[in-house]
């Protein structure tokens, strides 16, 4: 397992907490930190039959910890949001390709859960189950995950990772002892990155927020290609240009373009307020180009109106259709 350098505080925190562990962790803060590694992490190590001495690692080799790495354990149950159910939901593939795309965990996943918590543990120690990302439960499976949460069997631990904690049921927050994970200087996340081999550190940064494990993933080549090809037509675009963008782009992963365009209206709009550029780094240039020519108003009306697109994002009918009217909608904005 690896400890990511920045979670190491958090890490501590939770080693203080062994022997008196409450029975619900909430591990809360933005995604592409490291949440769900350190809750792997914790996991492994609660279930180890011989942590080393000082009580800070798994051992790796005992029965345990052999078929925690193979991903087989008995005492162990990871929810996360099932790609075959998606099936139903997405009926573009590429639609399930983005790493941004929205997935749910279903009520008959946590059924699954609230049945493994009742058995008891196989190897006579604890029984961990991890939910990741929990605001990936629809309300149906929030509330099934309740009564686990308000009575919990003994010898559990409960272990729910959240990017958005804020789309949590306050009944479900009111519950967990809540750990924050916070996003590590850029300096740190820039060294971490390089260490992996990741190019163009400084600009997949900046696309994920800072978020250092989320910049490893959108530093794929094919990825980095989809999007700069997108912001390329957003750097000149009249209203012909955005029908033709419409067609040209219509096989991508919409959740991807309009993240991208938000995150290209937050650039041009922080340019007009504060003269800085965040997130599309690389097209700084452009971007200063566009912002001398937008009309601020009309920008935060269209940013509106991509936070709502975003919420309808998951049942992309016509992609080409709503590409086509949001594309117009930003031609729109420049003189
Ligand atoms: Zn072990």
């Amino acid at each position: 397992m690896i400890l990511h350098p920045w979670n190491e505080v958090v890490w501590q925190r939770l080693l203080h907490l062994r022997g008196k562990l409450p029975h619900s962790l909430l591990f809360h803060g933005r995604a592409g930190i490291g949440k769900l590694a350190l809750a792997e992490q914790l996991a492994e190590l609660v279930l180890c039959e011989n942590p080393q001495a000082d009580g800070q690692a798994a051992c790796g080799v005992c029965p345990s910890c052999h078929w925690q790495r193979q991903g087989s354990h008995p005492d162990f149950i990871k929810l996360q949001p099932a790609m075959l159910d998606e099936n139903e939901l997405h009926d573009d593939p590429a639609e399930r390709k983005s790493p941004l795309a929205g997935q749910k965990i279903s009520v008959a996943q946590v059924r699954e859960l609230t049945q493994f918590v009742q058995l008891s543990a196989h190897r006579g120690g604890l029984r961990v189950a991890l939910i990741h990302p929990a605001e990936a439960m629809n309300v149906a499976a929030a509330n099934a995950l309740l009564k686990t949460l308000e009575e919990p069997p003994p010898n559990i631990l409960l272990i729910l990772v959240s990017h958005q904690s804020s789309r949590l049921l306050p009944t479900i927050l009111s519950r967990c002892h809540q750990i924050r994970f916070t996003l590590p200087n850029a300096d740190v996340a820039q060294s971490w990155l390089a260490q992996q081999g990741i190019r163009e550190a400084n600009a997949s940064l900046a696309q994920a927020g800072g978020a250092p494990l989320l910049a490893s993933t959108l530093a794929d080549a094919d990825y980095q290609e989809r999007r700069r090809g997108f912001l390329n037509g957003l750097s000149r675009m009249n209203a012909a240009d955005a029908l033709r963008g419409a067609e040209q782009h219509a096989k991508q992963p919409l959740p991807d373009m309009v993240h991208w365009l938000q995150q290209w209206l937050h650039d041009l709009v922080s340019l007009h307020l504060t003269g800085r550029v965040y997130y599309q780094v690389d097209f700084e240039q452009e971007l200063r180009g566009m912002a001398e020519r937008a009309n601020l108003l009309k920008m935060l009306d269209f940013q509106r109106r991509l936070q709502a697109a975003r919420a309808s994002v998951q049942h992309p009918l016509a992609v080409q259709m709503v590409l086509e009217d949001l594309l117009l909608e930003y031609a729109g904005l420049f003189d």
